[in-house]
């Protein structure tokens, strides 16, 4: 193990930047660092890239969001070059794609994978970060970007004797990197989220027995993916700048466009009509483009889900099964929606069972399988799709100490505060795009938008003689109090929704993302910009050496290759 290096007070740090974890944000943080001239290094937990799409490998994950505006946009050369092959990726396309975009870039020897932090502690006389990994890396930074992502601490349920079952058992959060065997073998899968509807039917076909624990049935609709032909190619790339503008003005980061009329504006025939037209669109159309009250107002959502209901039946032979798939506690739209392929013809396979919790809860776990009220079932193998500690799960994990060694445990106690969801208050020079209060939608759009401003911040406090970087604790107050003022309005995810912390049992119940999402930060992001930066205390550290970070020279630059397309301001 290395010995940890102190920072004193005149000695530069190791890096300008540690990003911690190589996902979606950290790599872009990564690039953006690099490219404005400072010395970054990332230390990533998982064996390889990608963060949640390393981590969530199994059967059937892939993309709800269209491919296309997921990746990444900051280069139009990068865009001309990959082609996706499906509206909705699934995972080995993505993880391919992400690798792909850290070599194209020369980003690769600027991680360290393997590296799981343990300990972040600011050290105040030099205003610096000493970060520590389970592999023995220890480093100083003047920075610190925590990308670690919203869904990335898998949740168990803390259910009797789960360790004394002897079969294989999986979570779909930290799926093995090698191939898993589900032929002719009997499996359980608990959990009916997102991650549990997609693994379902896939590996349905294999399995000789499939028994599904459901707790709560959520509202499916259909993915409707399909593959990207060449025309459809050619269109995105012709059509590039158009979808870019798109994308920056949506304020979920979607494609889809709302739609123009209220439920009850068309009579019944044509309201029908316009339901299965939204049966029959892709992914999250079906929540963005919907009738503008659907999500407003009780009368117009009991009517989509009425439709839902109704094709639910349709489609599952079996009524009483149908009848358990179908919600009854909550709203289309109160939490958040999975997009499914396949997912309720599944249950009309003979060998698939669904067992629901209501009614027969588990009461233990034996060494052979799962034993409900009902008696015992047994398995070899049994899957966990049972979710995430959201938010703040890997935050409040990674042993983070700010000024006065204050932990970010204790701070967060009640819950997190944040400024635009970027930095906290006593934490000077940490960032965390990406994590909670951020926005809500499409997730790179704006995590995307995080690390543009807070790679333009570094680059503020550098030109400006800065070295030490702090929300003021009056602008993280008034931020943290418009979340929550939003999380009580509709159209909102309903307190049933884990996006209050609801499934964590113990964790404080507060809201975790943003409802008045990108609009919201782009507008807070011009003030701070207009106002001069004066949300954020910047000073210099009492025994800082100069910032490292000075611009490259062309040839380091060269590494990255041609940026060519800046990242919009907003
Ligand atoms: P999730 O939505 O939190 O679902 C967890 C499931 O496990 C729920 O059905 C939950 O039931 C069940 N569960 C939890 N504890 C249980 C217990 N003690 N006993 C029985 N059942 C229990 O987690 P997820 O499916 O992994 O999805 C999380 C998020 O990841 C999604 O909402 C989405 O944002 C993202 N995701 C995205 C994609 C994609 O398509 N891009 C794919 C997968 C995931 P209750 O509802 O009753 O708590």
């Amino acid at each position: 193990m290395t010995a940890r290096p102190r920072a004193v007070p005149g000695r530069a740090p190791d890096v300008d930047v540690v990003v911690v974890g190589a996902g979606i944000t950290g790599i872009y943080q990564l690039y953006r660092a690099l490219e404005a001239g400072m010395s970054a290094l990332v230390l990533e937990a998982g064996g390889g890239v990608g963060g949640t799409w390393y981590w969530n490998r199994y059967p059937g994950a892939r993309f709800d969001s269209e491919s296309y505006t997921y990746g990444y946009l900051f280069s139009e050369e990068l865009f001309d070059e990959w082609e996706w092959q499906e509206h909705f990726a699934e995972q080995p396309e993505i993880e391919r794609y992400l690798n792909h975009v850290v070599d194209r870039f020369g980003l690769r020897p600027h991680i360290r994978c393997g590296a799981r932090v343990d300990s972040a502690v600011y050290d105040e006389a030099a205003g610096t970060w000493r970060v520590t990994a389970g592999d023995g890396t220890a480093v100083t930074a003047r920075y610190l970007v925590a990308a670690t992502g919203v869904l990335s601490v898998p949740h168990f349920p803390d259910l009797p004797g789960r360790d004394d079952f002897v079969g294989e058992s999986y979570h779909t959060g930290l799926w093995p990197t090698t191939p898993v065997d589900f032929a002719g073998k009997r499996v359980a899968v608990v959990g009916t989220g997102s991650s549990g509807v997609q693994l379902i039917p896939v590996i349905a076909a294999e399995v000789s027995a499939l028994c599904v624990y459901q707790r709560t049935p959520n509202w499916c609709t259909p993915l409707n993916n399909a593959p990207i032909t060449a025309e459809d190619q050619a269109a995105l790339r012709a059509d590039f700048e158009a979808m870019c503008k798109t994308l920056h003005a949506s304020p979920s980061g979607f494609l889809h466009q709302p739609h123009d009329r209220a439920t009850f504006d068309d009579p019944p025939e044509q309201r029908q009509a316009f339901f299965e037209r939204m049966w029959e669109s892709p992914g999250f159309s079906k929540l963005i483009s919907h009738y503008t009250d659907m999500l407003v107002d009780e009368r117009a959502n009991a009517e989509w889900c009425g439709f839902v209901a109704d094709k639910v039946r349709a489609i599952v032979r079996d009524p009483a099964t149908a009848d358990k798939l179908i919600p009854k506690d909550h709203r289309f739209g109160e939490k958040r929606p999975p997009f499914v392929t396949g997912y309720y013809e599944a249950y009309n396979e003979p060998h698939v069972d669904l067992v629901d919790l209501h009614e027969t809860p588990i009461v233990r776990m034996t060494a052979t399988g799962i034993e409900t009220t009902e008696g015992e079932r047994q398995f070899d193998m049994v899957v966990w799709a049972t979710g995430f500690d959201f938010g703040t799960g890997a935050l409040l994990r990674m042993g983070v100490v700010g000024r006065s060694g204050v932990p970010l445990t204790e701070y967060w106690a009640e819950g997190p505060k944040t400024f635009l969801g970027i930095q906290t208050a006593g934490f000077p020079n940490l960032f965390i795009p990406g994590g909670p209060h951020a926005a809500a939608g499409n997730n790179p759009r704006y995590n995307g938008d995080q690390v543009d401003f807070v790679t333009e911040t570094l680059v503020y406090a550098r030109d400006h003689g800065y070295d030490t970087i702090e929300a003021d604790p009056a602008a993280e107050e008034r931020w943290t109090a418009m979340v929550d003022r939003w999380a009580t309005r509709a159209p909102s995810f309903g307190a049933g929704s884990y996006y209050f912390g609801t499934n964590i049992p113990g964790k404080p119940r507060k809201y975790l993302l943003n409802s008045a999402g990108r609009p919201k930060l782009f507008s807070m992001i011009a003030e701070v910009r207009a106002s001069g930066y004066e949300a954020f205390k910047m000073s210099r550290a009492p025994g800082a050496a100069p910032t490292a970070g000075e611009p490259r020279p062309p040839a380091a630059r060269a590494a990255l290759g041609p940026r060519v397309r800046p990242s919009p301001r907003v």
